[in-house]
């Protein structure tokens, strides 16, 4: 990864790339604007944050605060009357303005998302031992049989009960909360540097939220991944990530450790927000 920084010092040189390789997702000044009859909706509002190697970041805030456009403006999934600035890059390879062949690539490989809705994922005419396999096919140059043994192996680290029968099923015919480990185990498949989940448990029985977290956790530690997980839902990011971003009015208005954070908010609203917290 070169560095843009200049320097005469050789030692300087080689400390900042060091500290550059470690981001795996750097977002800078990003904004998003859709078009309304009432003029420019600002939905997102120079948006920055890095995201380091294997870290889980989480971003929250109320409902309307900019934290799903900002992550399909960085997936390049906006519909194409949204206006985006600034700049997002992975692994140091800037994917904001790709074209929507470029930016395929990058989608499922470098970084995978994780929607509320599985069936958003998941093709409904194909089992989940199919789609699991074809994800680890893109990735690894190993037999069908090598893929569907790969799969059972993911199906397993997610948590599904009856790993082998579920190769065989249809999405339909699972559960809401095994459909979404089955989302997570393709995005394993697809070895991504990357995972952005937001609102990965929103839909589901409060039961059933604690298992969908811990098949992220386990996807994290067995990938390497890093996740930003984004939720309404404080509770949800209490015990999963390091550091949290708070979002306000398309804004970043607070972001660091989850106990400076959450328990000694700068902004007010934060603080109102943490409110909620259990
Ligand atoms: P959050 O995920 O934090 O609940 P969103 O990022 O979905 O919020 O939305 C941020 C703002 O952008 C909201 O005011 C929403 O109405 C607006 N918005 C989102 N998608 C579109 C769109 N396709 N066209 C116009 N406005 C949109
Ligand atoms: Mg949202």
């Amino acid at each position: 990864m070169n560095t843009t920084d200049h320097t005469s010092d050789e030692n300087d040189e080689r400390a900042v790339t060091v500290a550059h390789d470690d981001v795996v997702l750097e977002v800078r000044d990003l904004s998003v604007t859709f078009p309304s009859d009432d003029g420019p909706l600002h939905a997102v509002r120079d948006v920055s944050y890095v995201l380091r190697r294997g870290e889980a970041l989480g971003i929250v805030g109320e409902s309307g605060s900019g934290k799903s456009v900002t992550s399909m403006a960085i997936m390049g999934l906006l519909p194409a009357n949204a206006k985006v600035t600034g700049s997002a890059s992975v692994l140091g390879e800037e994917i904001v303005g790709l074209t929507d062949a470029q930016i395929s690539k990058v989608r499922g490989n470098r970084i995978a998302m994780i929607f509320q809705d599985p069936l958003t994922s998941l093709n409904p005419v194909y089992t989940v031992g199919y789609q699991i396999a074809e994800a680890v096919l893109a990735h690894r140059k190993v037999t069908k049989q090598a893929a569907m043994a790969r799969a059972l192996e993911l199906l397993e680290i997610v948590g599904i009960p009856s790993p082998q029968q579920r190769l065989k099923q249809y999405p339909h015919e699972l559960s809401g909360g095994m459909r979404q480990r089955v989302v997570i185990a393709i995005a394993m498949a697809n070895e991504p540097d990357v995972i952005i989940a937001d609102e990965p448990t929103t839909a589901l029985d409060v039961t059933v939220q604690a298992q969908v977290l811990e098949a992220l956790d386990r996807a994290r530690q067995e990938t390497g991944a890093a996740l930003v997980l984004i939720t309404h839902d404080l509770g949800v990011v209490a015990g999963q990530v390091e550091r949290v971003g708070v979002m306000y009015g398309g804004r970043m208005v607070e972001m660091g450790p989850v106990e400076e954070v959450f328990y000694r908010p700068r902004m007010p609203y934060a603080l109102g927000l943490l409110g909620s917290l259990p």
